[in-house]
């Protein structure tokens, strides 16, 4: 982070503003609307200006501009059109430790007046950094769309409860536990609706039930997608931002991460290739148990949890101990690959269906139907298969593939580290041999990789 963002509380503080003008008179406003006092120091000042500090508690001192004049203010706003006295009042200000901003000068800023969402309580501060003053333009107006209309009066709700809430609950832990229910609970959308009334009745009755301290511990099996962070589902992100405690693994990009509750706790359960069983088995038994604790439970998986995920068993010893659950699906790295590597998966030419396929093998052996994968008009998709690559290829032109059957493998799809490799059956192992590429990598066979050609459209930086 460049610049450090905080709230400055400066109801009923002096804040001085150096210049009378149009700019000094938006700026003024601001200030008005956080409740400060405001001191307008210039030999000019706009009708406009003088009015709002007449009805504000604000003053106009009619002079050219002195050090003299910063005397008890807290903060300090140049909006002036002249460079020599805007850089002075910079000078000044910073020499005197009063946070200083120059209106469209950066350079001589102690601090910067960001973009802003009002829905006081709630205020949402934006900022590029002096990055881009149109891309915040346009974060305003994402948060300005997302944030419902109401939601200044739900906060205000809230509020009027919070010391009822701390009276009634005493341990920590629970508290936070009713506001998170309170908050899943139909209540938001009652307030929204415009329906308060309901909404108090609701949060009373909630206040009125005895234990707090009781919640159902449940487990959210989550697919994450392959990497690119925008290819995460809504209900995803939702469930991301409720879980108390989250399992992932090590194909769950940090982009990703970053998304997560910030105090949720993080248990990284990456698998090793060699021991899957036991490690496997001590995930399953954690899941239980934090579930059990009462716990909201994420695992976190890369793609699809249903695909080479080993959801299932995750989900069946939930099953057994009874424990809820929910699954919600990710892009699986053969969509995400093939759509960010320009490899359409089926295609009217090329092939009328496509098979998903583990190159996993077990002491040396990939036990697959390789008669049947070798048939005309379809795709096939390795997961895993990377250390294979040699024994799928053989596998495949024993049972008489065409040693010119195009394939390519892409490394770490749909992130800045795509890298897309083709060849063909004949050629691939060399070319991977002398160029290696970094796991994660999928492999897809079929004449659909001649298609990439025209239609690859994203590129990695790698
Ligand atoms: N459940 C996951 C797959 C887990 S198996 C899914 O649905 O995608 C792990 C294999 O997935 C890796 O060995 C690799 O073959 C593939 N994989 C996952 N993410 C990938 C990515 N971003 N790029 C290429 N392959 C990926």
């Amino acid at each position: 982070m460049n610049l450090l963002p905080i709230f400055l509380d400066i109801r009923g503080k002096r804040c001085a503003l150096i210049g009378g003008g149009e700019v000094a008179l938006r700026k003024a406003n601001l200030l008005v609307r956080a409740g400060g006092h405001v001191h307008v120091i210039a030999p000019e000042v706009c009708d406009d200006l003088q009015q709002l500090l007449a009805d504000n508690q604000g003053a106009t001192i009619n002079e050219e501009f002195t050090a003299a004049h910063l005397k008890d203010m807290v903060l300090v706003i140049a909006a002036t059109d002249d460079d020599a006295t805007n850089a002075r009042v910079s000078e000044i200000a910073k020499g005197l430790g009063l946070p200083v901003n120059v209106v469209d000068q950066p350079e001589l800023c102690s601090f910067i007046v960001p973009s802003i969402v009002d829905r006081t309580p709630i205020v949402v501060a934006i900022s590029s950094s002096g990055a881009s003053p149109i891309l915040t333009r346009q974060i305003k107006e994402m948060n300005e769309t997302m944030l419902p209309a109401r939601i200044d009066k739900l906060a205000m709700l809230l509020q009027s409860y919070r010391k009822q809430v701390q009276q009634a609950i005493n341990d920590f832990a629970d508290r936070i536990r009713f506001w998170e229910g309170v908050l899943d609970s139909e209540i938001p959308e009652l307030v929204y609706s415009g329906n308060d009334t309901a909404a108090v009745t609701a949060l009373e009755q909630r206040l009125q039930q005895q234990d707090h301290s009781q919640r159902d511990g449940e487990v959210y099996l989550v697919g994450a997608g392959p990497g690119d962070p925008d290819l995460l589902t809504l209900r995803a992100l939702r469930l991301m931002h409720k879980a108390d405690v989250v399992l992932y693994d090590r194909l769950v990009s940090p982009e990703i991460m970053h998304k997560l509750r910030p105090d949720a706790e993080k248990i990284h359960v990456g698998k090793q290739r060699a021991n899957h069983t036991v490690e496997q088995e001590s995930i399953n038994a954690m899941l239980v148990r934090l579930a059990s604790e009462g716990k909201r439970v994420l695992r976190l998986k890369g793609g699809d949890p249903f695909i080479f995920g080993r959801g299932g068993e995750e989900l069946a010893s939930l099953a057994s101990a009874g424990i809820k659950f929910q699954v919600v699906p990710g892009i699986t790295a053969a969509s995400g690959c093939a759509a960010y590597g320009g490899i359409p998966l089926t295609h009217r030419d090329h092939a009328h269906s496509v098979q998903f396929l583990t190159g996993h093998s077990k002491d040396g052996v990939l036990d697959l139907e390789w008669e049947d994968l070798v048939r005309p008009m379809q795709t096939l998709v390795f997961y895993m298969g990377l250390v294979g690559l040699e024994l799928i290829v053989k596998h495949l032109l024993d049972a008489g593939m065409a040693r010119g059957m195009p394939i390519a493998i892409v490394q770490q799809g749909t992130t800045s580290q795509q890298k897309v490799l083709k060849g063909t059956l004949d050629t691939i192992v060399s070319l991977v041999k002398a160029d290696p590429p970094s796991p994660p990598t999928i492999i897809i066979i079929g004449t659909v990789v001649t298609l990439q050609e025209n239609l690859a459209w994203f590129e990695g930086t790698a």
